[in-house]
């Protein structure tokens, strides 16, 4: 597996290639090479025996040119600047893609939240807030959930945020941060959006290339929120989900594995090791399982050259960001697999994030079938124009994605310019 120090050479390495290739103009080039705002804060937090342990925290604000920054707050022990700078990047990019008026943004904080309490994680999160301050604001930086977070973190940020603002303007600014739960502002459909919109875009591909889903298999690292409603999505549509890789193992079944017990046994249990009797089985033996459909759905820098030459798959539909590294991705290019990129397949979330938004805006709610279907609509016409764009520059979809978010971003630069 690659090093994470590399990730942002990665993202950056991409960014090179496809501004060469189409000509990015030198001075947006310029611009969007470097993050406009990083911000790390050292905050003490109260721990449950009394004592006080000191948190880093960041937050990498990309890009706004079209919109507030947006993006997710990671609670990780490897959370460092350079991964957090190359995925705020990202997220420029898939703003800019899919459409959104939004910019791009990343945070975290390094440690491991599974080693705290409830108590400690909502002390820290508070903490953590309000040592952001101003730097975040509902029409200004809106973080949302990301690894290690979820509706329960958002709903602390906004009420920690709530609080420091005057009587008045209390509720004008739940938007301060989407993916919270609904009781609390967030919106119908936020918490399956990204799996959902994974399952969205395959099912164009399978379209496009005559696989019928309802025979096909698939497999999935990580089953967490985005691995978990993918594979519900998936199966729902007939297909088997075969094998299933996460941080305490694999689990292998040629017939099927049950998704709905799964979810339920891995929000018991923290994992999928034990699941049904199955035998835990190695990262190497997920790795080479032969499958129609591979979702990486973890951390970033999984598919590296030893992995990529032991896939057995069609199509690898990237859930996490950043899952493939350039090595892995040429090793499967040659072998004839196609590769769903990141910025396009797990855009589901901030999408929905941004319904969140305007739902919040407007102090008006949707019904649940509206999120799915504008979803739907939204996600499905990127991947065609995506698939449409990597036509006509005879390229892959991730540089496909990358010219289509570039070119928005050029010519809103081209018309704004910069002040002063
Ligand atoms: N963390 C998610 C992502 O990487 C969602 C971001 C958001 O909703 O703002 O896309």
């Amino acid at each position: 597996m690659a090093d994470k120090v590399v990730f942002l050479e990665y993202v950056m390495k991409k960014f090179e290639e496809v501004a060469d290739k189409i000509n990015l103009d030198p001075k947006v080039r310029t611009i969007l090479s470097q993050p406009k705002n990083e911000i790390i804060v050292n905050f003490p937090v109260q721990m449950d025996n009394g004592e006080y342990k000191l948190f880093k925290g960041y937050r990498i604000q990309h890009n706004n040119v079209q919109g507030p920054y947006k993006g997710g707050i990671r609670y990780h022990e490897e959370v460092k600047l350079d991964e957090v700078k190359a995925l705020a990047m990202l997220m420029t990019i898939k703003c800019a893609l899919v459409g959104l008026p939004l910019g791009g943004a990343k945070g975290g904080i390094k440690f491991n939240p599974r080693e705290f309490s409830q108590d400690e994680l909502m002390r820290i999160t508070r903490r953590f807030t309000h040592s952001l301050g101003d730097s975040i604001g509902p029409n200004y930086d809106i973080p949302a959930p990301d690894m290690g977070t979820n509706a329960q973190t958002m709903v602390w940020m906004m009420d920690t945020y709530m609080n420091t603002r005057d009587q008045g303007s209390r509720h004008n600014v739940r938007g301060v941060v989407t993916g919270k739960s609904v009781e609390c502002g967030g919106t119908l459909g936020r918490n399956s959006a990204t799996g959902t919109g994974v399952v969205m875009c395959v099912e164009e591909w399978a379209k496009g290339t005559g696989l019928n889903l309802a025979d096909s298999t698939f497999s999935i690292q990580g089953f967490g929120n985005v691995g978990s409603w993918a594979a519900i999505g998936l199966a729902s549509l007939g297909a088997h989900l075969t094998a299933v890789n996460d941080h305490t193992g694999t689990i292998i079944c040629p017939e099927g594995i049950n998704v709905y017990s799964l979810k339920e046994y891995v929000a018991k249990n923290g994992g999928i090791a034990g699941f049904g009797d199955y035998p835990v089985l190695s990262r190497e033996e997920f790795f080479s399982h032969e499958v129609d459909i591979l979702i990486p759905a973890a951390l970033e820098n999984q598919i590296d050259t030893e992995e990529a030459e032991a896939i057995k798959a069609k199509l690898i539909a990237e859930g996490a960001n950043g899952p493939t590294t350039p090595a892995g991705e040429e090793i499967l290019k040659n072998k004839g697999v196609s590769i769903m990129p990141d910025v396009l397949a797990n855009s589901g979330g901030v999408i929905v994030s941004y319904f969140e938004w305007v739902q919040n805006k407007a102090s008006n709610y949707w019904v649940e079938e509206k999120v799915h279907s504008e979803l739907k609509r939204v996600i499905t016409s990127a991947y065609l124009e995506v698939v449409n764009t990597s036509k006509n520059h005879n390229c892959d979809m991730r540089s496909a994605s990358f010219i289509k978010a570039f070119e928005s971003l050029q010519n809103t630069y081209a018309l704004r310019g910069i002040f002063p």
